[in-house]
C-alpha cells in the first residue's frame, strides 16, 4: 500500500516546471527541440548584481544565517523600492523575504487560510495557485475572465462567487499567462468591492516592471491608503532583473500576516539563502539602466513575433501587455488539425514540430495554449516557422 499521505496524491506537479523538464529532457536526448515553455528571462543576473554577491562570499557575510523574514539591508532595500515604484512608505515589520515569489504565496496562504476559507481565482490563472491554496486547506474558487473581456474579472462576477467563506481576492497584473493588465478604474471597481466585503487582496506583482508599448502598471496597494491597508502585495526579482535561479521573493502587508509569514519561514527553511539577500539588495538598490534594456528586448519582440503569430490558421491570441507570455486561442486550430483537447494538441506540436509549449489545461484554459517569449528572436521566429508548417501539413 501506498505510504503517502492523501494531500499528495490530490495535488498536480508544477505544468510549467514538468514541461520544461520533458522538453530539456529530449533535448539532452539530442532532439533539436525549442523549448519555449518556462517564464525566465533568457539574460544572465547583471554582473554589478553577481559582483556584490560574490564579494558577500569572499568577505564572509554570506556564510551566516540571516533574521527569519531578512536582512535589515535587505528590508530597507525593499522599502525603498516601494517607496519609488509604489509611492508609499512601509515598515521593517510590513515586510518579509522569502525563498522566491513562488514560497512567499504558500506562506501567504499558510499564514491566512483555514480549512474550508476561499480564496477567489480569476481564470485563466498561474500553475501553482490552486495547489498551494488546496495544500493550505482553503479552497480555490475560480471566476472565469472573459476573452472577450480582455480576460480580466468584473466586480458583477466576484460578487457572484462571493460567499460566507469568501476570505481572499487573487490579483496578477500583468497577468500570467494572458500577458493582460488592469487599469486603474478597474482596479477601483475591485479594490471597493473588496473593502466593502472585508475581502483580503493577494496582488501579485510580479511582472509589475515588465510592461510594454506605453502601457502602466497600477498597483491596487497605491490607490488608496484603505486598499493598501487590506492587500498583501507579493513580488521579487526573478522576472525584473534575471534573476530565477537565486530564489528571492518578498511580500509586503498588514503587520499581523506579515508576522504570521515569517514565523513559517522560521520554522521550514529558516531564512532566504543569505548570498541570494546580498544579491537582492543590490539588484533592487543598484543601476536600473539593465532592466530597462531587457524590458525593451522583449518589448520588440513581442511586436515583431504577435502578428507572425495570429497569421497562423487557427491561432488567435489577444496582444499582452505585459509579462512575457503570449497565449492564443487554439480552438480553430485544434478544429483544422482534428484534435479535441488542448493537450495532445500541444503534445503533437512537441512530437512532430519539436516545439515546447505549455498546455493551457493547467492555466484552466482548456482552449488555449501559452508559449514565452523570454527566448531569443532567431528561436521565436522559427519556433513560428515550425508551427505553420505543422498547421499547414496537418490541416484537414
Ligand atoms: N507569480 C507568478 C505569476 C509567476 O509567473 C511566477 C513565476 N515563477 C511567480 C509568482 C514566482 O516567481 P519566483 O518564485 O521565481 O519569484
Ligand atoms: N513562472 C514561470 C512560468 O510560469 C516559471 C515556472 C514556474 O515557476 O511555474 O513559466
Amino acid at each position: 500500500m501506498s505510504k503517502l499521505a492523501h494531500r499528495m496524491t490530490a495535488m498536480q506537479e508544477s505544468v510549467t516546471l514538468a514541461t520544461s523538464a520533458r522538453a530539456q529532457a529530449l533535448k539532452a536526448q539530442g532532439l533539436d527541440i525549442l523549448d519555449l515553455t518556462l517564464g525566465q528571462p533568457d539574460f544572465i543576473t547583471p554582473s554589478f548584481v553577481q559582483q556584490q554577491a560574490m564579494a558577500s562570499i569572499q568577505d564572509g557575510r554570506a556564510s551566516f544565517y540571516t533574521p527569519a523574514a531578512g536582512l535589515p539591508q535587505l528590508k530597507d532595500a525593499i522599502a525603498s523600492y516601494m517607496a519609488t515604484y509604489y509611492g508609499y512608505g512601509v515598515t521593517s515589520q510590513q515586510i518579509v523575504a522569502g525563498t522566491g515569489a513562488k514560497f512567499i504565496l504558500y506562506a501567504f496562504f499558510m499564514a491566512v487560510l483555514d480549512p474550508g476559507d476561499e480564496v477567489l481565482i480569476p481564470t485563466p490563472y498561474w500553475v501553482s495557485y490552486a495547489d498551494q491554496v488546496s495544500l493550505a486547506q482553503g479552497q480555490a474558487v475560480f471566476v472565469p475572465a472573459e476573452e472577450t473581456n480582455d480576460f480580466k474579472i468584473k466586480v458583477e462576477q466576484l460578487e457572484a462567487a462571493r460567499s460566507s467563506r469568501t476570505k481572499v481576492l487573487l490579483l496578477n497584473s500583468p497577468s500570467n499567462p494572458t500577458g493582460m493588465v488592469y487599469n486603474r478604474d478597474e482596479l477601483l471597481a475591485i479594490g471597493q468591492w473588496a473593502l466593502d466585503h472585508d475581502i483580503l487582496i493577494l496582488a501579485d506583482d510580479i511582472y509589475g516592471r515588465l510592461v510594454y508599448n506605453s502601457v502602466t502598471f497600477e498597483p491596487i496597494s497605491s490607490l488608496s491608503e484603505r486598499l493598501r491597508q487590506q492587500t498583501v502585495v507579493v513580488n521579487g526579482v526573478s522576472k525584473t532583473y534575471a534573476m530565477t535561479g537565486w530564489r528571492v521573493g518578498f511580500a509586503v502587508g498588514p503587520e499581523e500576516i506579515i508576522a504570521a509569514m515569517s514565523k513559517l519561514i522560521s520554522q521550514t527553511t529558516s531564512n532566504l539563502t543569505t548570498v541570494a539577500q546580498y544579491a537582492a539588495i543590490e539588484a533592487l538598490t543598484g543601476p536600473q539602466e539593465e532592466l530597462e534594456k531587457m524590458r525593451q528586448i522583449f518589448e520588440d519582440r513581442l511586436n515583431t513575433i504577435y502578428p507572425q503569430l495570429n497569421a497562423i490558421p487557427g491561432f488567435q491570441a489577444l496582444k499582452p501587455q505585459g509579462a512575457f507570455y503570449l497565449f492564443p486561442n487554439v480552438t480553430e486550430a485544434m478544429r483544422l488539425t482534428g484534435y479535441t483537447n488542448v493537450t495532445d494538441f500541444t503534445n503533437a506540436i512537441l512530437e512532430e514540430a519539436q516545439v515546447a509549449l505549455v498546455t493551457g489545461e493547467g492555466f484552466g484554459a482548456p482552449n488555449h495554449l501559452r508559449l514565452s517569449y523570454a527566448t531569443d528572436l532567431a528561436t521565436l521566429q522559427e519556433a513560428l516557422n515550425r508551427l505553420k508548417k505543422f498547421m499547414e501539413t496537418k490541416s484537414q
